[in-house]
């Protein structure tokens, strides 16, 4: 099908899924994480890369025995994959510098906002002092709640701190640390929506649109088609989806997060450059699934468009680590029950609280039918965190 061997920064659950999709049509994959990463337990060759997709010498390691590299997560060394990107020798998807803007939230809001995509109003706070010209006068002037956030290093809402009055900025500075920072408006949304965009060497196409629930910060369901949206509020998310990812350089899958507000307008929340929790329905409910999507966009084969439909309505649920260590395998087993439900656990070892563990998929002619067939497991979560 195709010699080149890919390379990916990260082995966790979206590493393994791309590698479920490489090995059905013969591409080799190779990862750079730890010995017992997810993705390296279904992938039998022995040249994985053991080490971090942090370290600048194990990036080059793994650039010198591939031909393409990309990556499952954004936190990566985008000095080193600049190099290899420069010394011609392989080639960097999404381009190196796309993943340096879109790894700083605060800069990616800046990008997009200038490239005129509407995002909520961000301001900086690093290098202010606690006064009134500093962070307590920014918050201010956005007006309260407002939410503040790390620039780095930031997922499932660990790196973002809701700032009710001026007394919480204490606590969000003792719980967010020393890391850079930055505020952010307050949206108030009426629902979150997320695309997942392709982009390849000929343009950007997307998925359909889907609606994302959150828990504490915490991708928690996922319904496509959205519940209540009509369809043309739904076709000016996946415009506005494929909008942000055009200002962006290079080739792959994007997931966009936005928010609905009330007046039926729509804000980006933020993007990934890479598949993404909100794509994971894609593997049942589409032709094409996301990883399937991310694998051709990046070695430039061929992505047809009616690939990317909803072939039918999905519900995707996360299963997260619960209050014991076996509690998302209560859930997994009360999923084999459920004749449409497609179990995916990701093989990591411990448990914690949060963590995320597996997801089901439930596919049915119609969104409600789905929705029924799903609750029971909704339920099982939400007993389980009582
Ligand atoms: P991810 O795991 O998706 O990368 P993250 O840690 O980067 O998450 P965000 O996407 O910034 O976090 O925020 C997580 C959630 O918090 C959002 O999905 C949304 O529910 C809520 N949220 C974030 N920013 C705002 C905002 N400005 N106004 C209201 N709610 C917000
Ligand atoms: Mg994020
Ligand atoms: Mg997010």
């Amino acid at each position: 099908m195709d010699n080149r061997t890919v390379g990916v920064l990260g082995g966790g659950q979206l590493g393994r899924m791309f590698i479920e999709s490489a090995n059905r049509v013969g591409v080799k994959v190779i990862i750079l994480d730890g010995d017992s990463a997810p993705a390296k337990q279904i992938s039998a060759h022995g040249d994985h890369i053991s080490g971090s997709f942090k370290d600048a010498a194990a990036v080059k390691k793994l650039a010198q025995i591939c031909d393409v590299i990309t990556v499952e997560i954004e936190h990566v060394d985008t000095q080193m994959l600049e190099e290899v990107a420069d010394d011609g020798g392989v080639v960097v998807e999404p381009h190196w510098s796309t993943l340096r803007i879109i790894k700083d939230k605060f800069r990616q809001k800046m990008w997009l906002k200038d490239h005129g995509v509407e995002v909520a109003e961000s301001v900086d706070l690093e290098g202010l002092g606690g006064g009134e010209e500093g962070m307590v006068g920014v918050c201010r002037r956005l007006g309260f709640p407002c939410m503040v956030k790390s620039k780095t290093e930031a997922y499932d809402g660990r790196g973002n701190f809701v700032v009710k009055s001026e007394e919480d900025f204490a606590r969000a500075k003792k719980a967010l640390g020393d890391r850079p920072l930055y505020a952010e408006r307050w949206a108030e949304f009426c629902m979150e929506l997320a695309v997942m965009v392709v982009k390849t060497k000929d343009g950007v196409k997307t998925f359909p649109t889907v609606e994302t629930v959150h828990e504490d910060s915490i991708c928690k369901l996922t319904y496509a088609p959205p519940r209540n949206v009509s369809r043309e509020t739904a076709q000016r998310a996946q415009e506005l989806a494929k909008r942000a990812v055009a200002a962006f350089e290079g080739k792959g899958v994007f997931g966009v997060e936005m928010f609905l507000l009330k007046d039926d307008s729509l804000l980006v929340n933020e993007i990934a450059p890479r598949p993404h929790n909100s794509g994971h329905y894609t593997i049942e409910a589409c032709p094409l699934s996301q990883y399937d999507a991310h694998l051709r966009a990046i070695l430039d084969l061929p992505v047809p468009e009616h690939g990317l439909r909803l072939r039918e309505p999905a519900v995707m649920l996360n299963i997260l680590g619960g209050q014991t260590p076996d509690s998302h395998v209560q859930i997994a087993q009360q999923a084999l029950e459920s004749p449409n439900a497609s179990i995916h656990l990701y093989g990591k070892g411990e448990a914690r609280p949060g963590r995320k563990m597996g997801h089901i998929v439930v596919t049915a002619p119609t969104l409600s039918a789905a929705e029924r067939e799903m609750q029971p497991l909704i339920d099982a979560v939400d007993a389980q965190k009582g």
